[in-house]
């Protein structure tokens, strides 16, 4: 396994579509496992292949307190939303900001997982909010683009500064 480094916002490689993936065989086996091993130690309890600069519909989530619950999604399709919940996000490639967001209450995906087999799940919560800041990612978005241009505007001056301080 190996760690990746993970891209920052505003980093314009964040805002690529994913290319669906043919089918999972031992290198997206591997990307699952270097993508878990990198949400863990960053730590966060969910990754999107292209947050590490890998242009594949590829994402990883754990949500449970003892990390030990992985779920793998390649391609996956949010195929119901129902209902409305705000929970305050972050996110790994905006660290240190967290922002409340409007999202559906609860969904229903369908994906590939680890072992290439079709699935499909109902999900709720915490869990639900994940998969569809995850699968955001996919598309090229990112939670901020949920906020007013003037919070986008502060978050970046915030990160910036951020940056300079470790330079
Ligand atoms: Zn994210």
């Amino acid at each position: 396994m190996a760690m990746l480094p993970i891209l920052h916002y505003p980093d314009p490689r964040l805002r690529n579509p994913a290319l669906p993936v043919a089918g999972v065989d031992e290198a997206i086996r591997q990307l699952l496992d270097d993508m878990l091993e990198t949400m863990y130690a960053a730590p966060g309890i969910g990754l999107a292949a292209p947050q590490v600069n890998v242009s594949k519909r590829v994402i990883v989530v754990d949500i449970s307190d003892e990390r030990n619950a992985p779920l793998y999604f390649v391609n996956p399709e949010i195929t119901l939303r129902t209902g409305v919940e705000e929970m305050e996000e972050g996110c790994l490639s905006v660290p240190t900001i967290y922002e409340p967001v409007q999202r559906a209450a609860r969904i229903q995906v369908r994906a590939l997982g680890r072992d290439g087999q079709a699935y499909e799940m109902a999900a709720d919560g915490l869990l639900a909010v994940c998969i569809q800041h995850e699968v955001d990612h996919l598309d090229g978005k990112l939670f901020v683009d949920y906020l007013s241009e003037l919070k986008r505007r502060r978050i970046r001056r915030k990160l910036d500064k951020q940056r300079r301080k470790t330079l």
